[in-house]
């Protein structure tokens, strides 16, 4: 294996970069009474009239003993969203540097790639959604800076399987983000875990799905202190506002209630699923390892004009490779999941 040089892959101008030094960084409380007249604030205290912590410390420090890493190897952003921008913005080169994403699979990967002028080469999933390992090496040249892979994949619902990724891992030279959005809900492990073997894992995971809180918009980047070192240097120093970090802060105390959520909305998918196995019209219902079931129907359009018109927004994913007359249905609270399957049975 060759050895893995993370500053080959970071951008020369961010390489060079002396960031932002905000008030916030250069003071930073130990909790004792201060007197604070350094960020042109205004004093008057309305419980959000201080810029925000910039690091996130009390967050970080939650997060990093739930999940068993240390502070210094998370950085937090406004969404998922921003911290995949941010990964771009530090590793590729516009114009010249290009990803790897394996379609159908989160549409933002792509769009990004758009934003930053980066080249987004494609590689099919397989016919069972899983990726192509083979396709995706050959596919890999020396401007290939990151490659997404998506586990439990959006809008599929299936896992990845470990070997498939684990190759990848090992034979890739750039950055891997593995996109943990739905690992909550998911039978398999977390690639967490294998962040000390792999210097070229980045692993995102979000507050937007299973922790119910995708209003407030935190989205978190687990990878080496090094990966995170760059990433830190240029994000936006006041990226997580104190409103945020509060109500994040709080549900992740409340570790409880979100097991029992995802509990229950497991539950509720393995009605949902046993309703559209029932269905006529439904002609093949793919595996899920997420909150959403994937099926493919006789006729998308149809079905989804149907259940607008009963008050019901699924989501038509026709347009996406492999996926040809399929709608995705989120898993609802029960009295949704009642009023849904309903409605189905008499379409
Ligand atoms: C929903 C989703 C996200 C979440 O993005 P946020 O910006 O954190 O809300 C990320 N990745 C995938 C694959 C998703 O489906």
């Amino acid at each position: 294996m060759k050895v893995f040089e993370l500053n080959k892959l970071v951008r020369e101008s961010v390489r060079k970069l002396q960031p932002y030094s905000s008030a916030r960084d250069e003071y930073v409380s130990d909790g004792s009474e201060m007197i604070f007249l350094d960020a042109n604030e205004n004093p008057f205290d309305n419980g959000v009239n201080r810029y925000p912590d910039p690091y996130q410390r009390s967050l970080k420090s939650l997060l990093a003993e739930q999940k068993g890493v240390s502070e210094s190897q998370i950085l937090l952003g406004n969404g998922s969203d921003e911290v995949l921008d941010l990964i771009y913005r530090a590793f590729c080169e516009p114009n010249q540097d290009n990803i790897i994403t394996l379609p159908p699979t989160y549409g933002m990967y792509k769009v990004l790639a758009g934003i930053n002028s980066v080249e987004n080469k494609e590689v099919l999933l397989t016919t069972d959604f899983q990726p192509n390992v083979d396709e995706i090496l050959a596919t890999v040249d020396t401007n290939t800076k990151l490659l997404f892979i998506c586990s439990p994949n959006n809008p599929t619902g299936n896992s990845f399987k470990k070997e498939g990724i684990e190759e990848l891992l090992k034979s890739f030279n750039g950055l891997m983000v593995i996109d943990e959005a739905y690992i909550d809900f998911s039978k398999d492990e977390s690639w967490l875990s294998q962040l000390k073997q792999y210097p070229n894992l980045i692993v995102t995971q979000t507050l937007s799905k299973a922790y119910g809180l995708a209003g407030i918009r935190l989205g978190i980047c687990y990878a080496s202190e090094e990966i995170i070192a760059v990433l830190n240097k240029i994000k936006p120093p006041y990226n997580v506002n104190q409103l945020t970090q509060q109500r994040a802060l709080q549900r992740v105390l409340n570790q409880d209630l979100v097991n029992q959520e995802v509990k229950q909305i497991l539950q509720e998918r393995a009605e949902l699923i046993k309703a559209l196995n029932s269905l006529k019209f439904v002609e093949q219902l793919y595996p899920s390892d997420a909150n959403f079931v994937l099926a493919k129907v006789d006729n998308a359009d149809k079905r989804y004009q149907q259940l607008l018109k009963k008050q019901v927004v699924v989501r038509n994913r026709s347009t996406q490779p492999l996926c040809e007359n399929t709608l995705r249905f989120t898993v609802g609270t029960p009295e949704e999941n009642k009023k849904l399957i309903a409605i189905l049975k008499e379409l």
